[in-house]
């Protein structure tokens, strides 16, 4: 059975329809069904900035649903202590698209909260997250200034009221989003992995890597998500109690990942972001699809940079000798490479790590 579906590409909606398409979402559902819809709108930024979820992927959804005759449709989101959701839903496309496709807002900050007790602690849950009858999480894969990364496990702090959002932070952040997620359990994840944060939850350093992925498992989806950003996913405190807590399974050499539009991978753009810039200097592309061409970026930002010559990744390597280092398989020709199409950022970070004399920066 897949664990992870993962799709490439620049059409966002159409990438989404597809994945759901490849899962048989659909077999799962009925049309008497109340769907809730989960994006990370956590400021009112559009998505490009790395922040928010592309309206684009939810669009997808939407109507793939609507294409089974499920109609009864509400996206739910709470922004975060200080910014307002009604601003965020209008800024982010979410206003235009509900009206499009004649679905519901709902912005839980107005929620009536619902006590639950999770291995003796009580959380307060926003009644709508917990009224749904098939709830979508539709997070984006990005860094994060305290915890690290971002995903699945951490975006249902949009489903608890503002009062507990500043509650989770006195009580250090990890625990209790490993909590929620005993309680709160989404039926499905769609993650947007496009142009998630290099290092903020709040954006600024969008990271292309046109990725859309979709599962079932949260943790195994932020463990494979830490992988690509350059962690191991016991380096992500939360990620590591809700393993201990039971929430489900790291990804590992036997996770099993249905990869669809490989040969549509898009090559990299050129980024407007400066820490993407000044990292870019270390790195010699040609022709590099998106996706390999993040990894790299993750893992030097994770190194700090390195010294000597750069690392060279793209497809215009291909069937090429040459000197010095590579990434990905296109570059097997070099005279050594870190293996992978596209490879992990935990890989790169461990290569790195493992010749530190002669790369990394003294
Ligand atoms: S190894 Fe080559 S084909 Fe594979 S993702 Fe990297 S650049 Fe693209």
């Amino acid at each position: 059975m897949t664990d992870i579906f993962i799709n490439y590409g620049t059409n966002l909606q159409k990438m989404t329809y597809e994945l759901m398409e490849a899962a048989n979402i659909a077999g799962r559902l009925n049309t008497t069904m109340k769907i809730g819809i989960k994006p990370n709108l956590v400021v009112s930024r559009p998505a490009d900035g790395g922040a928010t979820t592309h309206p684009e992927i939810v669009e997808g959804i939407i109507r793939y649903l609507q294409a089974y005759g499920i109609n009864n449709i509400t996206i739910l989101e709470g922004s975060w202590v200080g910014d307002s959701t009604q601003l965020a839903f209008k800024n982010c496309g979410y206003t235009a698209l509900a009206e499009k496709y004649g679905v519901k807002l709902h912005d839980t900050k107005k929620d009536k909260a619902v006590q639950v007790k999770s291995k003796g602690t009580s959380l307060n849950v926003c009644e709508s997250a917990l009224n749904m009858d098939y709830l979508i999480n539709v997070p984006v894969l990005k860094g994060h200034c305290q915890t690290g990364m971002t995903c699945c496990m951490k975006n249902l702090k949009g489903c608890i009221p503002d009062s507990e959002k500043r509650r989770f932070h006195t009580m250090g952040l990890d625990k209790p989003i490993a909590l929620l997620n005993t309680v709160l359990r989404p039926d499905l994840h769609i993650v947007d992995s496009v142009c998630g944060d290099l290092s903020f939850e709040e954006g600024g350093n969008p990271i292309v890597a046109n990725r859309i992925m979709l599962g079932f498992d949260p943790l195994l989806l932020d463990s494979f998500g830490a992988q690509l950003m350059g962690f191991k996913p016991d380096e992500i405190e939360y990620i590591r109690i809700g393993k201990a807590y039971g929430i489900g399974k790291y990804a590992d050499a036997d996770t099993k990942e249905l990869e669809l539009g490989t040969e549509n991978r898009p090559k990299t753009g050129v980024s407007h972001s400066n820490t993407v810039k000044k990292l870019s200097k270390f790195i010699e592309a040609d022709s590099a699809c998106s996706a390999c061409y993040a990894a790299l970026v993750y893992a030097l930002d994770r190194a700090g940079g390195i010294r000597g010559e750069s690392i060279k990744i793209g497809q215009g390597y291909r069937g090429k000798k040459c000197a010095g280092i590579g990434v990905g398989n296109c570059t097997k020709g070099c005279q050594t490479y870190v293996m992978g199409c596209p490879p992990k950022a935990s890989d790169i970070v461990d290569f790195i790590k493992n010749n530190q004399n002669n790369i990394l920066k003294d």
